[in-house]
């Protein structure tokens, strides 16, 4: 049976319509699953008990089964959830003094290939659907207490390769009906798939755009990310310009801090004359290095001397702060570590 979640407001009303059923049952059964988060069609106690059976025979509410939860130290919570096909997929709960920032997938696996990214390590499965994509959500404002503030799509995969269901979650997450959570508060994290980039413009949402940088020329950034190789950095840049012109919207700018790849001072200078007077934000942050790799973060003296050469030059430019190191937080390093002891069991098996 279809999961609920996979349906718009407006779609849910139209079934209703359909259905002979009053429409506005649709807002009712929206705020039981988005903000009282009922597990089944029964729980919702002042639904007419008929609507209650055709939702049960039409529809169902899908969860996923949570194989892990682990809680860091600084209260990161890191859920890694299995779907109905046995796919794995990260959902984070990063609470700050003034935020209860969620984290969401939108991939099973991510087809990028960056260098640095563990997501990429396994390939790519498939696009999560709307329904999956809003489960994570639920998940986490149960996880929040009810209190979630703001959510980045910066878990697994890439977000403009799976546009139709990101933009579909995104405007239920957004409408008042359901998690009302303000466009403002959405960050869309891409890698810089122009076309999304393009559409995303014309989409009349105020969410905010971060486009994954990590370096100022092309050798640099085709070595850290193959996706340049389609989208090369005039043409990214070029879209992003586009982009604030058309939304009045800054573009924030993530940039990798590698030691001796991309962190130097002379690497500044280039990213500034890159950037300017683009009215954008910067967000350096430094690597987090996968245990497979060589490659290090810079010490933390580098890292504020590039930080401070870009806003003497007149960037606005702030430093992650890394969350959940010791359960493993970032970019899909959970998963890949689940899967590998999977292959590792497999091989033990199989002996
Ligand atoms: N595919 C999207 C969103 C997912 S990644 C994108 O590329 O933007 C979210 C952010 O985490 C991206 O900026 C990504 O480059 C960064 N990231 C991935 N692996 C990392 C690592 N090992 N250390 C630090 N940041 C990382």
């Amino acid at each position: 049976m279809p999961d609920i979640k996979e349906l718009s407001l407006e779609e849910l009303k139209e079934r209703f319509n359909a259905a002979g059923i009053r429409p506005f049952h649709a807002e009712q059964v929206f705020a039981w699953i988005y903000r009282k988060m009922a597990g089944t069609f029964r729980d919702m106690s002042d639904l007419p008990a008929s609507l209650r059976e055709y939702l049960s025979s039409d529809f169902s509410i899908y969860n996923s089964v949570v194989a892990h939860r682990l809680v860091s130290r600084d209260g990161t919570v890191k859920l890694l959830s299995e779907l109905a096909d046995g796919n794995m997929i990260e959902s984070v709960l990063i609470p700050t003094e003034r935020r209860m920032t969620g984290c969401i997938s939108v991939q099973a696996g991510c087809g990028l290939r960056c260098a640095f990214c563990a997501s990429g390590a396994l390939g790519l499965e498939r696009n999560l659907n709307c329904g999956e994509i809003l489960e994570q959500v639920c998940r986490l404002q149960k996880e929040a207490g009810g209190r979630l503030t703001h959510l980045v799509f910066m878990g697994t995969g890439e977000p403009f390769n799976n546009y139709d269901n990101l933009i579909k979650a995104v405007r239920i997450i957004n409408s008042k009906e359901s998690f009302h959570i303000g466009a403002r508060r959405i960050t869309i994290s891409t890698s810089g798939i122009l076309p999304g980039i393009a559409r995303l413009a014309g989409e009349g949402l105020q969410v905010e755009l971060s486009v994954s940088l990590h370096a100022a020329d092309n050798e640099i950034r085709s070595r850290l990310m193959p996706v340049n190789e389609i989208y090369p950095l005039a043409r990214l840049l070029a879209a992003c310009r586009v982009y604030s012109r058309k939304t009045g919207r800054q573009v924030t700018f993530e940039y990798i801090l590698i030691k001796g790849i991309n962190s130097s001072l002379p690497n500044a200078v280039k990213l500034c004359k890159m950037l300017k007077g683009m009215g954008c934000k910067v967000n350096l942050i430094p690597l987090n290095p996968l245990p497979s790799m060589e490659w290090r973060p810079p010490s933390a003296a580098e890292t504020a001397v590039f930080s401070s050469f870009l806003r003497r030059q007149g960037i606005q430019a702030t430093v992650r702060q890394p969350r959940g190191r010791d359960i493993e937080a970032a970019c899909g390093q959970l998963r890949l570590q689940y899967a590998q002891n999977r292959q590792v069991e497999r091989c033990v098996k199989s002996q």
